[in-house]
């Protein structure tokens, strides 16, 4: 596949995402959450996850904002599903990682994240793309004030 051809399948990723987002709405059972927030842009999502025995069996979001936020948030949730604790923060190391331009693997079940990979040179644009991330950091820790991109 070439560059270009990849540029387009990254971007119809990240709007097929943006307008149906995976596992959106409130999760009843829930038995964490966090709120995310990044001022900059407007996004505002609140998480949440049922973990049990150490293992996210299901998680959902609500919240607004633009479709790097929204797509990023779909994709996390479709990664992140049936996975320990413990692994999910390690997604969350290599995805803030990378998105921030490190240079961290992106291996499975991260694959789809590196349609996000764009944002790299837009720091603004991060925000957006890792609001979602730092949401389930907030989450997994259990830090009782909202996640933030400032
Ligand atoms: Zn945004």
């Amino acid at each position: 596949m070439s560059d270009a051809e990849l540029r387009d399948l990254y971007r119809e990723m990240i709007l097929d995402h943006s307008r149906k987002p995976r596992h959106f709405g409130r999760l009843p059972d829930a038995t964490h959450k966090a709120d995310g927030i990044n001022p900059l842009c407007g996004d505002k999502l609140r998480l949440y996850l049922k973990i049990e025995d150490g293992t996210i069996e299901s998680l959902s979001f609500e919240g607004t904002g633009c479709a790097i936020s929204v797509a990023s948030a779909s994709l996390m949730t479709d990664a992140i599903e049936g996975l320990t604790v413990e692994s999910a923060e390690s997604c969350f190391d290599s995805v803030t990682d990378r998105l921030t331009g490190g240079s961290s693997h992106l291996g499975a079940p991260l694959e789809k994240l590196a349609a996000l990979e764009g944002v790299r040179d837009y720091p603004s644009r991060v925000k957006c793309a890792t609001l979602a991330w730092h949401a389930l950091h907030a989450a997994l820790t259990e830090d009782p004030h909202p996640a933030t991109t400032e």
